[in-house]
């Protein structure tokens, strides 16, 4: 394995992880339900790291808690993201050294493929799953940014945060049925003739 120094690289030495590396080859070549893809990667290994950082601070880490404090970190609302980050700091976490130590899915694509030259059969679907999902990604932030703009011209009123959820839908031309594209995918149709 070739330590060129990506991101993931130096997380997984900074926060002696390496043992957590195979982990994450196995995972992203399993078959079936243990099959993770890039996005799902990145978030367990900052979930993982949040919780050693929580352990070490004595904070509780049963169950899902170290989770739920990540997707609230990271969500879309920044007043509930202020306050777990403050909660965090408060109990003697790192938490803007972990925030900046947080890995992106595209970083842990770059880890496996080129640092560890890692490959796996691609299942139907998985790329094509993984290319919507980056697309979806990418609109979601140029929307929040032009959110963000709208709402400081003061152009954009709400009560509360605004949070942006972008899903592609699938639409069949002859039938107009329309459905979200991974409805369709997970199910194998966008429509058929079966009376729908
Ligand atoms: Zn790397």
């Amino acid at each position: 394995m070739t330590r060129n120094g990506c991101k993931v690289c130096r997380v997984l030495d900074d926060h002696d992880m390496e043992h957590h590396e195979s982990r994450l080859v196995e995972d992203w070549q399993a078959d079936g339900p243990r099959r993770r893809g890039y996005r799902k990667l990145a978030e367990w290994l900052n979930v993982t790291m949040l919780r050693r950082e929580m352990d070490a601070a004595g904070m509780e880490t049963l169950g899902e808690e170290g989770q739920s404090k990540y997707r609230r970190l990271t969500g879309d609302d920044p007043t509930v993201a202020a306050e777990v980050r403050q909660s965090l700091r408060d109990a003697g976490v790192p938490v803007d050294r972990l925030e900046d130590d947080f890995v992106s899915y595209g970083v842990v694509r770059t880890h496996l493929k080129e640092c560890l030259d890692a490959e796996r059969e691609h299942t139907s679907g998985e790329w094509e799953r993984d290319a919507i999902d980056i697309a979806s990604e990418h609109a979601a932030e140029k929307v929040r940014e032009a959110v963000r703009s709208l709402e400081n011209k003061g152009e954009l009123d709400a009560i509360g945060d605004v949070s942006v959820h972008v899903t592609v839908e699938l639409e069949d031309e002859d039938t107009h049925v329309r459905v979200p594209a991974d409805r369709a995918i997970r199910r194998g149709y966008v429509s058929r003739d079966d009376g729908r």
